[in-house]
């Protein structure tokens, strides 16, 4: 699909699809069966420079991000990524979206520290809530973190799961509460009790239990269970007033991203699919051209779709964007979602054989689109047409 785009936004793109098709795509396998970390994936940003992308220009980054006028460069790159390994594209949103939080929330003294932490060493972010409290069936452990003020900082007690990048990354964003456990999604206490604490993950007093993750797709976001025993988090490491990252919907920066990784999805099926085909010389059986032109069309929607987003964010139309982002997400699950299974009833059973690399999209895809429940995003769509109160980031009933 032919985008309007400059050409050092195109030079950019070009390199992380470079190394996603050279690098990283051949890589995806390995580190999908043994729900490995892409280290190497992110030793390989960094040396491209990538790693630096939503850094602000003045902290030597390339400055992209939602408030920094060109968020669509940041979606397609993410978008490349995810055509060569979804997993790899979470671990990437995760760090391009906490150095949004920082840049939007942090204090001068703390954008100059940990912004040269990612372009001097390469250091990897993430940002981490996730304290589901239901307990699963078959569920052993239960979740959740106890935030306590102490004498000139916090400590944090407890576990969170869902921490993608765990043993990868340098540094979390915690999103804990002091009203008890439940991170941002789960808690029930005050907005003004929800904080966001840069936690040093080499930090002795926090461990990584890795038994607990053993899912269908997304496994080598190394999503473990991160334990906190005890863990002290100075004053200095608060990033914005408590509770702003609610308050503010920061959130909302960040969901049209999972769309632009569901969008690679799409296109990399795509492409395998027509590839598989052609090779087989199908490509005059009229249903499978019925599958081709619709996955095709599915994959220009979701390319629309995001640069709609894109321009709102770009040219500060900023609360119609926070909504926007989420009739994008919605539209873009759906759109991947049959793309792919298009895809695999043009192909057949043995494109679900290992190791193709469809049989991995349709895994990675399926736990992925479980980040938020569809049911509840579109209810949310529904309610702020229809003036009823609505909350846009976590789409809590
Ligand atoms: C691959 C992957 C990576 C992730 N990485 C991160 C990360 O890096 N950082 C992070 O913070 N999180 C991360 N998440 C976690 C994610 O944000 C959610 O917290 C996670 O999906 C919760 O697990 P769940 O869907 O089983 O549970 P639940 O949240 O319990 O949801 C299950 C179902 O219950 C419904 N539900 C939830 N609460 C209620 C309620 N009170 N009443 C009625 N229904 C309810 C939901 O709508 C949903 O349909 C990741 C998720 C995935 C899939």
């Amino acid at each position: 699909m032919n985008i309007e785009l400059d050409p050092s936004q195109k030079e950019v793109i070009a390199r992380a699809r470079d190394l996603a098709r050279k690098n990283f795509a051949p890589r995806a396998p390995a580190y999908d069966r043994t729900a490995a970390f892409p280290v190497e994936d992110f030793t390989d940003l960094f040396r491209v420079g990538l790693l630096s992308a939503v850094v602000p220009r003045e902290h030597g980054g390339m400055g992209l991000g939602p408030y920094r006028g060109d968020v669509f460069t940041l979606w397609l790159i993410t978008k490349e990524l995810a055509k060569a390994d979804l997993s790899l594209a979470r671990c990437w949103e995760g760090h391009c979206n906490s150095l949004v939080l920082l840049d939007g929330m942090g204090t001068p003294e703390q954008k100059e520290r940990w912004f040269n932490g990612v372009v001097q060493k390469g250091e990897t972010w993430v940002a981490w809530s996730g304290e589901p409290q239901a307990r699963a069936s078959l569920e052993t452990m239960k979740f959740g973190t106890y935030t306590t003020r102490v004498k000139g900082g916090w400590t944090v007690e407890g576990s969170k799961a869902f921490a993608t990048s765990a043993g990868g990354a340098q540094w979390a964003i915690l999103l804990v509460s002091t009203a008890g456990p439940g991170g941002a999604r789960h808690n029930t206490g005050s907005v003004d009790s929800q904080l966001l604490l840069a936690c040093d993950l080499s930090d002795p007093s926090v461990s990584v239990d890795s038994s607990w993750w053993d899912p269908i797709g997304m496994r080598a976001t190394a999503s473990h269970v991160v334990r906190f025993n005890h863990t002290f988090i100075p004053e200095t490491n608060l990033i914005g007033r408590p509770g702003q990252y609610l308050v503010d919907g920061w959130q909302t920066c960040f969901i049209p991203h999972y769309a632009a990784t569901f969008l690679g999805a799409a296109e990399a099926a795509y492409e395998f699919a027509v590839e598989y085909i052609s090779s087989q010389n199908k490509t005059a059986d009229p249903y499978i051209q019925h599958h081709i032109a619709q996955s095709a069309i599915n994959v220009e929607t979701g390319h629309l779709w995001l640069q709609h987003v894109a321009r709102m964010w770009e040219t500060g139309r900023h609360d119609e964007a926070q909504l926007a982002g989420s009739r994008a997400r919605h539209t873009m699950e759906h759109l991947a979602e049959e793309t792919v299974k298009l895809c695999i009833r043009a192909c057949g059973a043995r494109s679900l054989n290992r190791p193709s690399a469809l049989e991995r999209i349709y895994r990675d895809l399926s736990f992925y689109v479980r980040h938020d429940n569809d049911d509840q995003i579109l209810a949310t769509i529904g309610k702020s047409l229809l003036g009823e109160r609505h909350d846009p980031s976590f789409y809590k009933p």
